[in-house]
Order: structure tokens, then sequence, then C-alpha cells
């Protein structure tokens, strides 16, 4: 069981464990398995793999159109863990993470571009987004901890759309656009178009995302999420755009980020906030895990709701 359950499954489980039945003897069983485990597995993480550093977005993209099974690596906290676990195994590893010039925040009037290499430390701080767009530096202050958020880059959190990460959600409420390069040049893609599924998004194998555009707003926000422990993922999370047509969107509450389309149709129909927030799970099917059944989720997720419009709208 433990072999095929891997290492960050196995201690997420004994800390699960640990937290009903007694931590000394729980931790001391624990360390006794990681001990062996260790030793037995130390030498076959992850698959072998080929490495390329690009030199800049045209030759990653050459590399990745022409060698088998590439994908590209930028901060790699999301693609490591993946490929320790053996969830995902590409031949060939292109690394974008020294191309310069797609780390910048830019003002461009309408919208602040930020390119894909950005860190999460610097939208966490930086002065353009704190003005235009202050929802997504908030939420990038809850990533992790301060060494995740100097690695991990927002281009990457976007791409590995996971529907517990903390800034997809925030992409969808303030209906961000996401810019691509393949072989063939450019295209735009609305963020409401490109969380397909579970860990998959609207990316070509042979592209590279270049840069997330976010429309300025001054409408009132809020953002907030339910977790066990500080620096927990979110067991449930939600993200407010207020304004005239408020975008509600939701962490944890499907297979993908998601916005929550009843509620935001009850709201600009002129429903009460208590009705929109009634009305946030009524399409989904909120997945069951050990931190929370459906129905739980539910109840988080409407109080959660009806708490975020109170201070938005
Ligand atoms: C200890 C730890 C704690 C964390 N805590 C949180 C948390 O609390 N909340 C949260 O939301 N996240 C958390 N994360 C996840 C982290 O935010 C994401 O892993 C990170 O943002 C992903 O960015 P990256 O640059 O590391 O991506 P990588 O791991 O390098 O790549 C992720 C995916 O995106 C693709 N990719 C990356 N960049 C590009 C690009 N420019 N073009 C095309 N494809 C690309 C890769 O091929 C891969 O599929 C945590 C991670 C760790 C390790």
């Amino acid at each position: 069981m433990f072999v095929s359950l891997g290492l960050d499954k196995i201690q997420e489980v004994f800390a699960d464990a640990a937290i009903g039945l007694g931590r000394a003897r729980i931790f001391a069983q624990f360390e006794l398995l990681m001990r062996s485990y260790r030793k037995a597995w130390s030498e076959v993480i992850p698959v072998k793999f080929e490495y390329y550093r690009a030199t800049d977005v045209s030759d990653a993209i050459d590399v990745l159109a022409s060698a088998r099974d590439a994908k590209v690596i930028a901060g790699g906290h999301s693609l490591l863990p993946l490929m320790k676990l053996r969830f995902a195994s590409p031949m060939t590893l292109v690394d974008i993470g020294r191309i310069s010039s797609l780390s910048y925040i830019l003002d461009r009037g309408e919208y602040v571009a930020i390119g894909a290499l950005t860190s999460l430390r610097d939208i966490e701080t930086s002065p353009i987004l704190k003005t235009s767009v202050p929802i997504l530096s908030y939420a990038a202050s809850f990533v992790g901890d301060p060494s995740v958020r100097h690695r991990a880059t927002i281009g990457g959190s976007v791409v590995h759309g996971d529907a517990a990460g903390d800034l997809p959600s925030v992409m969808l409420a303030v209906g961000a656009t996401v810019v691509l390069q393949g072989p063939d040049g450019k295209r735009s893609v609305s963020v409401d178009d490109f969380f397909l599924g579970f860990l998959e998004t609207n990316i070509n194998f042979d592209e590279v995302l270049l840069e997330i555009q976010v429309p300025k707003s001054d409408a009132g926000w809020a953002r907030s999420e339910f977790n066990r422990r500080a620096q927990d993922w979110a067991i449930v999370g939600v993200a407010v755009l207020g304004g005239k047509s408020p975008r509600v969107s939701l962490i944890n509450m499907a297979s993908t980020p998601i916005r929550a389309f009843a509620c935001e149709d009850a709201l600009v129909a002129g429903g009460s906030i208590k009705e929109a927030a009634d009305l946030v799970s009524s399409d989904l099917d909120p997945p069951e895990d050990l931190n929370a059944t459906s129905a739980f989720r539910s109840h988080l997720a409407n109080v959660l709701v009806r708490r975020a419009l109170e201070r938005s709208l």
C-alpha cells in the first residue's frame, strides 16, 4: 500500500491520522516506515528524463515541438512533485526558468500584463497590482510560504490549473486573458475557457504561456478560504469581484477552478445576497475526500460566498 501511495501521500495520510490518534505514537511508527521507504525507493524517483535549458521562447517551442514527450518546467513546484509520484513522466524537460524577459508586471492602461515567469512573491508585493488588481496580490500572499512564493511562477500556477490552487480561481474572478505562443504564432484565450478538466488546461504540447492580462478594476472584492491550519491548501475557497456583473469563483468545488454561474445569475437578476449564496453549488457536484464530504463543501461554499458578497457588493 505504501509503495503505491508515494511519499507525499503517506505524509498526508499520517498527518491526518495523527490528529485523532495521539501524535507521539503515530509519528514514531511513521519515522520507522519512512526510513525503510526512503532506503527502498530513493533511487527510483522520478523516471529518467532529458533536461534542456531554453535560451528564449522560440528555442523552447522548437524543442517542445520536436522532442518526444517534452514538458515545460518553470519553478518546478507543481511538476516535480507530480514526477516524483510518477503521475507525470515526461521524457524531456524544457527549462524556461532563465528566460528573464518573461518576468514582468506592466501597466498597459486597461489591464496589467504579467509575464509567465513572474514569481508569486513579485505578484504579492507589486505596487501596480496592489493598486489595480488588489485581489490578486492579496491571494498570492496565501500561497505556501515565502520560499515557495519566491520560486513558484504565475504561469506555472495557471497552466497547472489545480482546482485547489489559490490563483486560478482569482484569475476567473477578474476575467483574465492568457496569451500563448506556439510554432504557428500567438493566440489569446479567455481564462473562462482555459480550465478544461482535472489538471488539464487549454494549452498545446508545443505552446508556451507568455503572459496573463488582468483587467484593472476598482470594484469591491473579497477572497477567503477555509482550511484546518495556516498554509494548508484550502478545503474550499472563494474569490469575488463585485461591480455590475459580479464574478464569483470557487476553489476545490469541482475538478477545475470554477465560476459559480447560478450565484452570479441570481445577483444580476436582482436576487439578494442570501438567495445568491444559497444557489452557489446548485449546479455543482463538489468532490469528497479525507477533508470534507460533498455536503460539507457545499455548506462551506454557501457561508464563504455569502460573507464575501457582503464584503464586496
Ligand atoms: C511546498 C509547496 C506549497 C505550496 N502551497 C501552495 C498553496 O498554498 N496554494 C497554491 O495555490 N499553490 C501552492 N503550491 C503550488 C505552487 O503555487 C505552484 O506549484 C506553482 O505556482 C507552479 O508554478 P511553477 O513555476 O512551480 O510551475 P511548474 O511546476 O514548473 O509547472 C507546472 C505546470 O505548468 C507548466 N508550465 C509552467 N510554466 C509554463 C509556461 N510558461 N508555459 C507553458 N507551460 C508552463 C508545466 O509544464 C507544468 O505542467 C505549493 C507548492 C509547494 C511545493
